[in-house]
């Protein structure tokens, strides 16, 4: 607590300093930005953090964050018949502006990570295994972040499709470099990553 600052616009900076690659020197400078709005920019800002999670909802079959129940990608005919798999949809959202893939994803929803309370079960993973066979894809590409958790997930996901049935698992090229997420990767690494599959 800044006592230099009055208490409520303290919790303010407190809360946006939680916001990914925030601290409490960019979070001060938001808020005291922000009080120097007129009225309309910050009600309407309000409102639209608000009722963001109403909008917003999940495709059934791949997960993404969408505002339908079944979203664009899943139900595009001229699709190939194969599935990437991400941790997010902001991952998802980085592959498909290359441009350079056209099938389809699989959102998880995070990776394993048993430190922070995250089990398989928590992932969208039996949902995978029902996508792989709605779907009949013959070829599943991970692309998990290159992070141990990302890993573990991927190392889950290969065992627990290797069950079925004429399903090829390949992982994204690592010219990657460990520990970087996909969604901080520009077009052309993921590019390269999703030639380079084995
Ligand atoms: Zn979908």
């Amino acid at each position: 607590m800044d006592s230099l600052v009055p208490p409520s616009l303290n919790e303010l900076i407190e809360q946006l300093s939680e916001l990914p690659g925030v601290g409490r020197k960019t979070a001060m400078r938001y808020a005291f930005w922000l009080m120097e709005q007129n009225e309309d920019y910050l009600s309407t800002l309000g409102d639209r953090i608000a009722h963001i999670k109403e909008a917003v909802t999940m495709c059934q079959r791949c997960f993404r964050s969408f505002e339908r129940q079944m979203c664009d990608i899943c139900t595009d005919n001229t699709r190939e018949n194969i599935i990437c798999v991400v941790e997010s949809t902001e991952d998802l959202v980085q592959i498909e502006r290359t441009g350079d893939y056209n099938g389809r994803y699989h959102v998880l929803g995070g990776a394993i990570d048993p430190l922070k309370g995250v089990n398989p079960e928590d992932l969208t993973l039996s949902e995978l295994t029902d996508h792989v066979r709605t779907i009949g894809t013959a070829e599943v590409i991970l692309a998990t972040n290159p992070t141990m958790q990302g890993d573990t997930t991927a190392t889950y996901i290969r065992q627990m499709l290797e069950r079925e049935d004429g399903v090829q698992v390949t992982t994204l090229g690592r010219g990657l470099a460990t520990g970087a997420n996909l969604e901080y990767l520009d077009g052309e690494t993921v590019k390269n990553a999703l030639k380079n599959r084995r």
